[in-house]
């Protein structure tokens, strides 16, 4: 099962959200190549949020006219078509495991295999991961399963400054 959604979900394109997660870290560096200091822990996407003192979170935009969650700002609602009607929320670190794939090759120096995700947060919001702690092996993977969103070092990644950065993934819930 696994094996044939694995080009599916490799290409998956749920409506506005479209991440890749191999390649974000790649984009951010670039980014932030003009800093000229270290500042600590930088979030890898700009939806992951790093309140200061505070645990980190996954911020979603929320249009309140339908309801929809993007992840990413907007000032449109691609569902509703509404203007400026987008508010920031804090997404649950709860949620389903939508769909799966497990990357047995991947770009240069990147560790595989891996599980990639899609998970249905609880409230809404769907976003796109990788699952750690659990063994990538279909028979140990269950679609709708609980899982939990936790945020690490991004696999010891550092722009030119030294700062390293802090992702988001997904683990078997507790
Ligand atoms: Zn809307």
């Amino acid at each position: 099962m696994a094996a044939r959604l694995s080009l599916a979900a490799a290409e998956l394109n749920i409506g506005p959200i479209r991440v890749y997660s191999c390649c974000f870290i790649v984009c951010t560096e670039v980014d932030m190549a003009e800093q000229t200091e270290a500042k600590g822990p930088l979030p890898v996407v700009d939806w992951v949020k790093i309140p200061e003192g505070g645990e980190p979170y996954l911020e979603g935009h929320k249009c309140k006219a339908c309801g929809a969650i993007f992840l990413g700002e907007r000032n449109v609602c691609s569902k509703c078509g509404s203007r400026d009607r987008m508010e920031a929320i804090k997404l649950s670190n709860k949620g389903k495991l939508y769909s799966f794939s497990i990357v047995h090759r991947s770009f240069p120096g990147i560790e595989v295999p891996y599980v990639s995700a899609v998970v249905d947060l609880e409230g809404g919001g769907t976003v796109k991961g990788n699952l750690i702690n659990i063994d990538p092996d279909p028979a140990n993977i269950k679609f709708d399963m609980p899982v939990e969103v936790v945020f690490k070092d991004a696999l010891g990644r550092k722009d030119r400054d030294g700062n390293s950065y802090i992702s988001y993934f997904f683990q078997p819930a507790a």
